[in-house]
């Protein structure tokens, strides 16, 4: 029986690159994202009809999740893991930061997750393997990322809960925390400063590819992770382990 997976925000981006590499592995794959039209494309151009499944659903919509995850059932009648990827992004200073785009921010990015969560599980059985997107922004705090560095900071602990909580089912529940990655979104909030920043801070000097993210999350979904739950992988090319200093190396190095 092949095992199937939802990949939410699966349009483009991390989420595309997941849905594909997750096919590469055999797996079917219910790709759910709002955009329509862009998943649809990005659906037909994978080429696998009898194993793929757009569904177009906003995740902060109870009834629309409840909705996606019943035409999931329905076309393959179980599911194996669940990808909580879909997430939105817009940077300014908490004076600046509207309660709208607050509000959004969070419930695109945490009750998402909780609703897809909520939805998925009825579904999944022993085995069953749960993993969320976060991001650095959500463990270390830098400028304008009020929302969505508090947004990927309470996914992370939601990670714990669920994995506290499902074990019973015999489902792990992981998160990954990306470091940047060059998609529509990066392409959105990271400005010249920013990408400098981030080339100073980072000791492997560069932004991370969407296959060295999903290929984190596919490992968390196999059963080579068979006794990890209720972790966070910071996948950031050592930004998270890391101090001062490295400007000053690489001069020294040059
Ligand atoms: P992206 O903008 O390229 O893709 C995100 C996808 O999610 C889009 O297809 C979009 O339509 C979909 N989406 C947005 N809101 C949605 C909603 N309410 N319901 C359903 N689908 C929705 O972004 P990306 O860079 O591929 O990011 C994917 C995930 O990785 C996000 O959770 C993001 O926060 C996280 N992340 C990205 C970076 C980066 O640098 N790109 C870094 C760290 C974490």
């Amino acid at each position: 029986m092949k095992r199937v997976v939802l990949v939410t925000g699966a349009a483009r981006g991390i989420g595309l690159e997941t849905a594909r590499a997750f096919l590469e592995d055999g797996w079917s794959v219910a790709m759910l994202d709002i955009d329509g039209a862009e998943q649809v494309a990005a659906a037909d151009a994978l080429a696998m009809p009898e194993r793929v499944l757009p569904l177009t659903c906003d995740v902060a919509d109870e009834a629309q999740v409840a909705a996606a995850f019943a035409a999931m059932g329905e076309r393959f009648g179980r599911l194996d893991a669940l990808v909580n990827n879909a997430g939105t992004a817009s940077f300014a200073t908490v004076t600046e930061t509207s309660v709208a785009d607050w509000r959004r921010i969070l419930d695109v990015n945490l009750t998402g997750p909780f609703l897809c969560v909520q939805a998925a599980v009825p579904w999944m059985g022993q085995g069953g393997a749960v993993v969320n997107i976060a991001s650095i922004s959500g463990q270390r705090a830098s400028t304008l990322r009020v929302a969505y560095g508090t947004s990927k900071a309470g996914l992370m602990h939601l990670t714990k809960q669920l994995a506290a909580e499902l074990a019973g089912h015999g489902i792990r529940v992981n998160c990954v925390a990306p470091g940047p990655v060059e998609t529509a979104m990066a392409k959105k909030v990271h400005s010249d400063a920013i990408r400098a920043d981030y080339h100073d801070a980072i000791p492997l000097a560069r932004y991370g590819l969407e296959r060295e993210i999903a290929n984190v999350i596919l490992f968390l979904c196999s059963d080579k992770a068979s006794y990890v739950t209720g972790e966070t992988l910071a996948v950031d090319g050592g930004f998270a382990a890391t101090g001062i200093g490295l400007p000053s190396l690489r001069q020294s190095e040059a």
